[in-house]
């Protein structure tokens, strides 16, 4: 590593050591940057690095709400404005109680060259809440969302910030958010996307990120050619990015065996059907249930409860779909030693440094969420350009802009990749083809 990227990492853990996912997400990026920022002096000269890892803006707020039985309950609100060098901020909001600025600002860091890897002109932000939607009703959570906007809408804009969904955060929180803002403004503006078909939304967004992560899958395969068809694949969690991801791969002819959320794994061993997955997304998104219940409505289904698929059943490919660090080194052995070749990150971040440094020892084809996730935004950007141009694209002309989108992600990280000797490096290629244009963008701009 450098003696430059060295200091910028050793000034930030002495300042910010305690926000250990936002430090690890800095190491993941400027660790595998030495050989870009060694050919290139001007990233030094201009001090991009120290700037790039510092938000451009971080904005904290109380939000007050009254739950069903009349208390006052207090959250705290985040919106972590990172780099606007390439467009404006664009990024999700997560509610979930272990959600603190460390988080955040991973997420957010993260999120600069996710975007930029997409091509469309959008920069990087990330935001939510330590409020925790599961149990609770209807009229909670919307009372919640108003409060929350009551302050986030000052802050956000269709040129300025635009917000979308995360963990938590789904077509029901957005609904209530964008309901909130469009009175306070009374404007129809583009300031959240994710929104319902039938108010502003892309046919395709729900999809977006699941589906993406699989043709990113393809794609790395194609590599080595391999085909997805047969292939077992082991999912985590089973929100809006597993379920899709899911419903892409069984399309494609691969045998999905897993599913789970923060309780625990179902093994289906007789893996998991479009009419099955029908179940399961009547089960989490309607009922609001635990992935459990599935156990009980199928046969053959074993469920393992405080577990995480990879260590339960062998499989070819893993796509961890739930939240950061999901994936350690002692699962990463499990799932070498049972025959996977191949890991795609759906969330952000859920394989550890170490686990990650593992595969690539391996020789596993290892893709980085901020690649392989890009998908979601990607199609949030392509929500902007509708909205903009007042249209509505049919979901063929979507999905075909989102596969293309991920064939371009693809190639472009495996191009930086090779470009620097290590054409199988992704987490390299895709940070590299990420940094370059933000950091360019940066030195054009002036100080
Ligand atoms: P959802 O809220 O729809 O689903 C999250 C799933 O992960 C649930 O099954 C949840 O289980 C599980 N989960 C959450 N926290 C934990 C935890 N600490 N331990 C174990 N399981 C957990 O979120 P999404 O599907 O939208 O997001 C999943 C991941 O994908 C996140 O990392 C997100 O940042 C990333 N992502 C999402 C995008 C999108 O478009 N939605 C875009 C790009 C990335 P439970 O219900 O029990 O909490």
């Amino acid at each position: 590593m450098s003696n430059y990227i060295k200091n910028v990492l050793d000034d930030l853990q002495s300042k910010y050591g305690h926000e250990k996912e936002y430090i690890q997400s800095v190491t993941e990026v400027l660790g595998s940057l030495g050989k870009l920022i060694d050919s290139e002096p001007k990233y030094a000269k201009f001090k991009i690095l120290e700037r790039i890892v510092i938000p451009e803006r971080v904005i904290i707020f109380k939000v007050p709400w009254i739950d069903d039985k009349g208390n006052i309950q207090i959250n705290i609100g985040y919106r972590v404005q990172f780099n606007s060098a390439i467009g404006p901020y664009k990024g999700g909001l997560r509610f979930h109680p272990s959600v603190n600025l460390g988080i955040l600002k991973f997420l957010g860091f993260e999120q600069i060259f996710k975007n930029s890897l997409t091509t469309l002109p959008l920069g990087g932000a990330k935001g939510g809440s330590d409020f925790d939607p599961k149990g609770k009703s209807t009229r909670e959570v919307m009372g919640f969302c108003q409060n929350f906007m009551r302050e986030l809408y000052r802050h956000i804009g269709a040129n300025v910030d635009v917000p979308a969904g995360d963990i938590g955060v789904g077509s029901r929180e957005i609904g209530y958010l964008f309901g909130q803002y469009k009175s306070i403004v009374n404007s129809y503006d583009s300031v959240l996307t994710g929104k319902g078909i039938n108010w502003g939304g892309s046919k395709i967004r729900p999809e977006a990120t699941g589906y993406g992560c699989v043709y990113f899958a393809c794609e790395m395969l194609k590599t080595r050619k391999i085909d997805l068809v047969g292939q077992r694949v082991l999912i985590s969690g089973a929100g809006n990015v597993a379920q899709y991801a899911a419903q892409k791969a069984i399309q494609l002819g691969a045998t999905v065996l897993s599913l789970s959320d923060s309780n625990g794994t179902v093994i289906d061993k007789d893996g998991i059907t479009l009419e099955k997955l029908e179940m399961i997304k009547e089960l989490k998104n309607v009922r609001r249930g635990r992935i459990e219940e599935y156990s009980k409505m199928v046969p053959n289904v074993t469920y393992h409860a405080n577990c995480r698929p990879w260590q339960l059943a062998p499989c070819d490919i893993a796509l961890p779909c739930a939240t950061q660090n999901e994936l350690d080194l002692d699962d990463a052995k499990a799932l070498v030693k049972n025959g996977c070749i191949a890991v795609c990150e759906g969330a952000n971040m859920p394989t550890t440094l170490e686990a990650t440094a593992f595969f690539q020892k391996q020789n596993i084809l290892f893709a980085p969420g901020k690649a392989s996730n890009a998908g979601g935004v990607a199609t949030s950007g392509l929500e902007m350009s509708q909205n903009a141009i007042r249209l509505n694209w049919h979901s063929a002309e979507v999905d075909s802009r989102l596969q293309s989108i991920m064939v371009n992600i693809h190639d472009a990280a495996r191009r930086a990749a090779t470009e620097f000797g290590e054409p199988d490096n992704y987490v390299m290629g895709a940070n590299i083809a990420g940094f370059r244009k933000v950091a360019d963008a940066m030195i054009d701009l002036g100080i």
